[in-house]
C-alpha cells in the first residue's frame, strides 16, 4: 500500500541513513521489503517507529536500526550462504534473502517458526528455509556458512556456530556479560576466531532446547 512504502521511505532515511548506515544494498532492501507485514494487524500501524514490538510468545521484532546495524556489518556481496539465529517475525530474513544468495534461519519457537513461514510464503520469498530447533546447535546439515547471523543474546559463542562458519566468514553475535550486552562480529581465520567489531547493545537472550508453545524454559 502507498502509505507504507512512505512510511519505509522515512523510516530509512531518518533512522537508517540519517544514524550514519550507507550501505546502499542494505537501505534499498529496507526500503522494498514491507516490514509492516511481518508484525501483527493490530501493531501495523506501529511498524516503522524507532523501536522493538511485541510479536507474540513473548519475543520481539528488532527495531530497524537493529536490522540496518546488523545486516551492514554483515558485509554481504550477493553469493552467500547464510544462517540465521531466531527466526521471529522473518523479517531480518528476508532482508538477508535480498542481499545473499539462500537463507537457512532457525527458530526455537515452532509457533514462530510456522507463522514466519507463512508471511514468507505470502511475499513469494523463495530462497530462506525456517527450520525450528535450537539455533545454537547450528544447522548442520546445510553448513558451512558463508556468514552468520545470531539475533539473541547468548552467554558465550556457541562452538557449533564456528565450526559450521567458513574460513574468512563473519559471525555476528551479542554475548552478555552481567547486565551488560556486546555485539560482536568475529572472523574466521582457520580454527581460530578473532574479533574485529563490537558495540554495545540491548537483545532478548538466546534460549536453549525448542517449545511447541514458546513458553520460556529455564
Ligand atoms: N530476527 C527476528 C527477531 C529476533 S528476536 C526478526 O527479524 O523478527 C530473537 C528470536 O530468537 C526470538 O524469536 C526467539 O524465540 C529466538 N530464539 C531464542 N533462543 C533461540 C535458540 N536457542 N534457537 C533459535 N531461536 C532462538
Amino acid at each position: 500500500m502507498k502509505d507504507y512504502a512512505v512510511a519505509r521511505r522515512r523510516m530509512v532515511r531518518e533512522q537508517l541513513a540519517d544514524a550514519g548506515l550507507t550501505d546502499r544494498r542494505v537501505l534499498a532492501a529496507m526500503e522494498e521489503v514491507p516490514r509492516h507485514l511481518f508484525v501483527p494487524k493490530l501493531l501495523q500501524h506501529r511498524a516503522h517507529q524507532p523501536s522493538a514490538l511485541p510479536i507474540g510468545h513473548g519475543q520481539t521484532i528488532s527495531k530497524p536500526f537493529t536490522v540496518g546495524l546488523m545486516t551492514s556489518l554483515l558485509e554481504l556481496q550477493g553469493h552467500e550462504h547464510v544462517l540465521e539465529v531466531g527466526t521471529g517475525s522473518g523479517y531480518q530474513a528476508a532482508i538477508l534473502a535480498r542481499l545473499a544468495r539462500s537463507v537457512i534461519s532457525v527458530e526455537r519457537v515452532r509457533p514462530l517458526a510456522e507463522q514466519s513461514r507463512v508471511t514468507l510464503a505470502k511475499l513469494g520469498v523463495e530462497n530462506i528455509n525456517v527450520l525450528a530447533h535450537d539455533g545454537a546447535e547450528g544447522a548442520l546439515d546445510h553448513a558451512p556458512y558463508d556468514a552468520i547471523m545470531v539475533t539473541a543474546c547468548a552467554p558465550s559463542l556457541p562452538t557449533n556456530l564456528v565450526s559450521q562458519l567458513k574460513d574468512g566468514g563473519h559471525l555476528l553475535i551479542p554475548i552478555s556479560k552481567g547486565s551488560d550486552q556486546t555485539l560482536y562480529r568475529y572472523r574466521r581465520q582457520g580454527d581460530e576466531v578473532s574479533i574485529e567489531e563490537s558495540v554495545s547493545c540491548r537483545f532478548v537472550p538466546l534460549l536453549s532446547g525448542v517449545t511447541a508453545e514458546g513458553e520460556q524454559r529455564a
